[in-house]
C-alpha cells in the first residue's frame, strides 16, 4: 500500500478567519499547546475566531521537544477531554503537540510562528533528551490537519531563523535532485522531486526582498511566497519522497561540522546547511546553480566561505570529514563521495568568485 498526505493550508494576515470552519467538524473541545511567545503573539487575533468553541485545556509545551513534556501533557485529564489540539509555536512545540495528538488519536491543527522548518505540516516529529541532544524520529499515522500560518506573525518573528531557514529550504531541492539523479521514481518520489524546485527558485527570486521585509516586519507578497517555500513546498517533499531522497551532502556535511562542538552555538543548522549547498552543487559540477546560489547567499550573508563558520583554510577538517563521509545521508547517492572530493571541494570553493 502507499499513501500520501498533501499539506493543507491557510496564509495570510487574516488566516484565523478560516479556523473555527475548519476545526469545527472534529469537535468543539480544544486543547491549545504552545510555546509562550508565539502565544503572546497570536492569542488576541486567535481567540476572537475561536469564539463558541470551548477550550478545555491550555499549557505550554515546555522547553524541549522531549518525551518529559510529552509525558507530562498526556497525563494531563483535562488534555484528554479535548476533541482536537490547536498547537501554536515553532518546531519543538509542534513536534511535541504532533507526538501528544499521534499518542491520544486527537486531530492537530498547527499555528506556525516562525518560518524556519516544516515541522507544521510533515508526518515525523524530532525529538530531544531533555538536555537538548537528539533522541529520535518519531513517525505519526498522520500529519496535522491544516496550518495556519499569520503572515504577520512571521513578519515579527526573529529574522535569524526565517534567513537560516531560508538556507535549508533550498538545499532541500539540491539533495533530493541530486540524490534522484539515476532512479527510476515512483509516482509520490517523483511528485516530491518536482515539487522540490518550489523550495528553490522562490527564494533565489524573492528571498532578499523577504528577509528584509522580515527585518523591518513588513508583510509582503514575497514574504508570503518565501514562507510557503519554507514551510510547505519543504513539507510536501518530506512527506512524498522515499526517504533516500530527503537529503545528501549539504546535510552530510552540517552533521560533519557539528563535530566541532562549539558551531552549533554560533551557527544556525539551515546557516550550516546552506554551505553544504555549494559544496553539493560543486562537487557535481552544477556550475550555472553554483553561481546562483553563491550570489544569493553572499546577498543575504549566508556562508560562502570556510571563514564564514569560522573555520580556517588550513585547518585539515579530518574529524568533520570523517564524520561527514560515513553519515546516512549518503548512503543514497549517484555515485560515491570519498573523503578527498570533498575536502578539494572544499578549497576549490576557497578560491571561487562567483
Ligand atoms: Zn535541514
Amino acid at each position: 500500500m502507499k499513501d500520501n498526505y498533501l499539506p493543507r493550508y491557510t496564509i495570510g494576515t487574516d488566516c484565523f478567519k478560516a479556523i473555527k470552519g475548519i476545526v469545527s467538524p472534529f469537535g468543539n473541545k480544544v486543547s491549545l499547546i504552545y510555546g509562550e511567545k508565539a502565544y503572546a503573539a497570536v492569542k488576541d487575533k486567535l481567540l476572537k475566531e475561536l469564539d463558541g468553541l470551548e477550550i478545555v485545556h491550555e499549557e505550554i509545551y515546555g522547553k524541549e521537544a522531549s518525551y518529559t513534556n510529552i509525558d507530562r501533557l498526556l497525563e494531563n485529564a483535562d488534555l484528554k477531554k479535548a476533541d482536537l489540539i490547536i498547537a501554536i509555536g515553532g518546531g519543538k512545540c509542534l513536534d511535541v503537540a504532533k507526538t501528544v495528538g499521534d499518542k491520544l488519536d486527537k486531530p492537530v491543527f498547527t499555528v506556525a510562528s516562525i518560518a524556519s522548518t516544516c515541522a507544521a505540516v510533515t508526518k515525523i516529529a524530532i525529538l530531544h533528551n531533555d538536555d537538548g541532544s537528539f533522541k529520535e524520529i518519531y513517525r505519526l499515522k498522520t500529519p496535522p490537519v491544516h496550518c495556519f500560518i499569520d503572515s504577520e506573525v512571521i513578519a515579527k518573528a526573529p529574522a535569524e531563523y526565517f534567513w537560516a531557514g531560508m538556507g535549508d529550504t533550498m538545499a532541500k531541492h539540491v539533495e533530493c535532485v541530486f540524490s534522484a539523479k539515476n532512479d527510476v521514481l515512483d509516482f509520490e518520489s517523483e511528485f516530491g522531486r518536482t515539487i522540490s524546485i518550489l523550495c528553490y527558485e522562490p527564494i533565489i527570486q524573492s528571498g532578499l526582498k523577504a528577509y528584509n521585509d522580515v527585518k523591518t516586519h513588513q508583510v509582503s507578497q514575497e514574504l508570503e511566497e518565501v514562507i510557503k517555500s519554507i514551510i510547505i513546498a519543504t513539507g510536501t517533499v518530506s512527506i512524498s519522497v522515499h526517504p533516500d531522497y530527503n537529503s545528501a551532502l549539504a546535510h552530510a556535511l552540517y552533521y560533519g561540522m557539528t563535530k566541532r562542538e562549539w558551531m552549533e552555538r554560533k551557527h544556525l543548522h539551515g546557516e550550516i546547511v546552506s554551505y553544504g549547498t555549494l559544496v553539493q552543487l560543486l562537487i557535481d559540477e552544477q556550475f550555472e546553480e553554483l553561481r546562483r546560489v553563491y550570489a544569493f547567499n553572499k546577498s543575504v550573508g549566508l556562508p560562502v566561505c570556510l571563514k564564514d563558520l569560522d573555520l580556517e583554510q588550513s585547518d585539515p577538517l579530518d574529524d568533520i570529514l570523517d564524520a561527514t563521509i560515513v553519515n546516512q545521508e549518503l548512503d543514497h547517492i549517484p555515485y560515491p563521495i570519498t573523503k578527498e572530493m570533498v575536502r578539494n571541494t572544499i578549497d576549490k570553493l576557497e578560491d571561487y568568485k562567483g
